[in-house]
């Protein structure tokens, strides 16, 4: 299990994205530092996506995009029953999609 989730800095213009971007979506930039993602946060705003991959096992997923402490904004699953805006969130790392055999980990976020 991987513990470290990382998105892209831009080395231009320091904007942090995740999931890492191939071009910054401020500056177009194509040049990041890696950067560590996670901590506590709040839910901006959320999503269930009801039109899965067929390699999903749950019928949703419910995704979040999460203003993290330090003000980077994240999108990540939102592993909460009662999900509200602006409720506190933690990060977690979890597989987020299991296509065969091989887990994909990815960015979680559960109640604090
Ligand atoms: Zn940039």
């Amino acid at each position: 299990m991987s513990e470290v989730i990382y998105g892209g800095k831009c080395k231009s213009c320091g904007t942090v994205s995740y999931p890492r971007r191939a071009v910054c979506a401020n500056c177009r930039n194509e040049s990041f530092d890696r950067i560590e993602i996670g901590g506590e946060g709040k839910v901006l705003t959320y999503t269930d996506v009801y039109a899965l991959a067929i390699d999903y096992e749950t019928r949703y997923l419910r995704l979040a995009i999460v203003e993290l402490d330090d003000g980077i904004r994240v999108t990540g699953q939102l592993l909460d029953d009662d999900p509200k805006l602006g409720k506190r969130v933690k990060s977690t790392i979890g597989v987020v999609r299991e296509p065969g055999d091989k887990p994909i980990m990815g960015l979680q976020f559960v109640p604090v």
